[in-house]
C-alpha cells in the first residue's frame, strides 16, 4: 500500500523526540512508504548506522541534513541537540535557531523525490504549520507523551482543582476512571509555573494545536480507556497510536547503537553476562536532567544500600563534575566494585533493558523510558523529575501495577534543579528497590504483569496488531488527502 507516498519526518532535536521519530521512520518504511528524516548533521550522526542497516535491508529511507545556526543564536559550537544545552537560559535561543530551519527545509521540499505527501513534525517546531499550508500537505504532530497524561492534564485544566490546594496537599483528579492522587508540587510546569522565562514555549504549544492529526507513541491495550477519551476529544480520525515504536529495534546492534554509536557497550556486556537473571537494577534518569550533586548522592547511596547489583547512569553535563568529584573522593566505585557499575555518559538503554540479567528499571518516567520498560517487560522503580513524569508514575504504579514509587514528592524545574528541590531520599530509594525485587507475593505479581504487558506491547506493532492497524490507517489518511489534493488541482 502507498508506494507513491513520501513522509517527511522532522523531529525536535532532543533525544526524547529524535530517537522515537527515527524508530517511527523505520516502522513507517516497513509499511511500504518512502520516509525522509530531516535533521541537522550532528543529530544525523547519532543514528547513521541504524538507518544504513535499515536501508541495506530494503527499506526506503532517506536522511537529509539542514545546517543548524548555532553561532548566530549564541549557542555553543556543536550544540545541535537539547541534551547539549549548558543552561536553561539558552532554551529559547535553541528554539529560535530551530525556527531558522524553515527556509532550508522548504528549499529541500521542492527537490525531494517522490513528491512529499505529508510532514510529521516534532513538537515545538511551529513553523511547520506554515510550511505544510504552503505546500498543501497534511501536517501531523508526533506527540511525545501518552494518552493517560494528556487526559489527566486535560481534566486538571478543566476543573482547576490544583489551583485550590497548597503545594504539598494531595488532591484527586476529577472525572477519571482510576482514583489518581497528586500534589501540586508534582505537576508539569504548564500547570504549576514556577518561572516565567519560558512563557513563549507555551505560546508555541498553542500553535501546535493546529494540526491535521496526532501520532502517539502508545498502544491501545496499554491505556485503553484513555486512548478512547483522547480520541473522542481530538477526533477519532485524527489520532493514531502506533507504539511502542522502540519495539522496531529487534537486532542487538540496533538496540546497542540507538542514540549514540556503541557507547559503553563493551563495558556492560561482559559485566551483565555474568549476573544472575533478573538480579540487576538499571538506574537512568533520562537524557536531559541536570540534577544537583546532593540529589544524585541520595540516589547513589540508595542503590548502594539496597545491596543489589546495579548499573547507574550519570549523564555528562556542566554540573556532573561535582558528582564525579564526590564519587572519586568517596571511592564510591571501589565501595560497590563487584556489584555496581557506573556509566559516565550514554548507556545503550534498549539493549540493557533487553538483557535477561535486568530485574528492574529505576526510571524518571520520561515517556520513552516508560514505554521501553513496558516493552522490555520489566518492573519499574519510579523517580519522576519534571514535566508529565509524575503522571506517568501514576500510570505505571496505580493503573498498570508494574511499578513501585521511590516517593519523590516534588518536581524539579528543568535547568533550575538547584533552586526548586526534588525530595529524593536514599531510604525511600532502597525501600522501593527492596519491594520491587521481592521474590514472592507482590513482587512476583508485578513481574508477571510487566511480562504480560511486554508481550502485548511487542505484538501491537506486528502485522495484525493494534498499532500496526493504526499505522495502516494513518497511511490511508495521507493517501486519501493526496488524492483529494490531486483531484482539486486537476
Ligand atoms: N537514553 C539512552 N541512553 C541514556 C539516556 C537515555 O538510550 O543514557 C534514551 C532512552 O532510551 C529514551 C530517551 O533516551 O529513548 C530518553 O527519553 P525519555 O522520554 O525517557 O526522557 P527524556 O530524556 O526526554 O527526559
Amino acid at each position: 500500500m502507498g508506494e507513491e507516498l513520501h513522509f517527511l519526518l522532522i523531529p525536535l532535536m532532543s533525544p526524547g523526540h529524535l530517537l522515537p521519530m527515527v524508530d517511527m521512520a523505520r516502522l513507517l518504511a516497513t509499511h511500504g512508504v518512502t520516509v525522509s528524516i530531516i535533521t541537522t548533521p550532528l543529530n544525523a550522526l547519532r543514528f547513521t548506522s541504524i538507518i544504513d542497516r535499515a536501508v541495506a535491508s530494503g527499506l526506503l529511507i532517506q536522511v537529509h541534513h539542514l545546517p543548524f545556526p548555532t553561532k548566530e543564536f549564541g549557542l555553543p559550537e556543536n550544540c545541535e541537540n537539547m541534551d547539549q544545552l549548558p543552561s536553561r537560559d539558552l532554551i529559547m535561543n535553541f528554539l529560535m535557531a530551530a525556527n531558522e530551519l524553515q527556509q532550508r527545509f522548504e528549499e529541500l521540499f521542492n527537490k525531494l523525490k517522490p513528491k512529499p505527501s505529508c510532514i510529521v513534525s516534532g513538537k515545538n517546531l511551529p513553523w511547520t504549520v506554515k510550511t505544510a499550508n504552503k505546500f498543501n500537505v497534511p501536517r501531523i504532530v508526533f506527540d511525545g507523551m501518552g494518552c493517560f497524561s494528556f487526559i489527566c492534564s486535560y481534566k486538571l485544566e478543566l476543573s482547576k482543582v490544583h489551583e485550590m490546594v497548597s503545594e504539598f496537599e494531595s488532591f484527586k483528579i476529577p472525572g477519571l476512571l482510576h482514583e489518581i492522587e497528586l500534589k501540586k508540587a508534582q505537576l508539569p510546569e504548564n500547570l504549576n509555573p514556577v518561572s516565567n522565562d519560558l512563557i513563549n514555549i507555551r505560546d508555541i504549544r498553542k500553535a501546535e494545536l493546529v494540526c491535521d492529526g496526532i501520532v502517539v507513541n502508545t498502544f491501545e491495550e496499554l491505556e485503553k480507556e484513555y486512548v478512547k477519551e483522547f480520541k473522542s476529544i481530538k477526533g477519532s480520525d485524527k489520532v493514531w497510536c502506533i507504539g511502542p515504536v522502540s519495539a522496531i529495534n529487534k537486532l542487538n546492534s540496533d538496540k546497542a547503537e540507538r542514540g549514540q554509536k556503541r557507547c559503553n557497550f563493551e563495558t556492560l556486556q561482559p559485566w551483565l553476562d555474568l549476573k544472575e537473571p533478573g538480579s540487576v537494577i538499571y538506574a537512568c534518569l533520562g537524557s536531559i536532567s541536570g540534577l544537583t550533586k546532593w540529589q544524585l548522592i541520595e540516589l547513589g547511596l540508595g542503590l548502594e544500600s539496597s545491596g543489589k547489583p546495579f548499573i547507574w547512569v550519570i549523564r555528562e553535563n556542566p554540573k556532573s563534575n561535582e558528582i564525579e568529584k564526590w564519587i572519586l573522593e568517596e571511592k564510591f566505585e571501589d565501595r560497590v566494585k563487584h556489584r555496581g557499575i557506573i556509566i559516565h555518559g550514554w548507556a545503550p538503554q534498549l539493549w540493557v533493558l533487553s538483557h535477561p540479567a535486568i530485574g528492574a528499571f529505576l526510571t524518571h518516567c520520561g515517556w520513552n523510558s516508560t514505554m521501553e520498560a513496558v516493552s522490555a517487560g520489566v518492573p519499574v522503580i519510579t523517580c519522576p523529575l519534571f514535566a508529565e513524569q509524575f503522571i506517568n508514575e501514576k500510570l505505571v504504579v496505580d493503573v498498570l501495577g508494574i511499578g513501585v514509587s521511590a516517593g519523590v514528592e516534588s518536581a524539579v524545574t528543568w535547568g533550575l534543579e538547584d533552586k526548586f528541590g526534588l525530595l529524593m531520599k536514599r531510604e525511600r530509594v532502597k525501600n522501593a528497590i527492596d519491594e520491587v525485587m521481592e521474590k514472592s507475593g507482590a513482587g512476583e505479581e508485578r513481574r508477571r504483569k510487566a511480562k504480560q504487558i511486554g508481550e502485548t506491547a511487542n505484538k501491537a506493532i506486528e502485522k495484525g496488531g493494534s498499532s500496526y492497524q493504526e499505522m495502516e490507517m494513518l497511511i490511508q489518511f495521507v493517501l486519501q488527502r493526496t488524492k483529494e489534493v490531486a483531484q482539486t488541482s486537476s
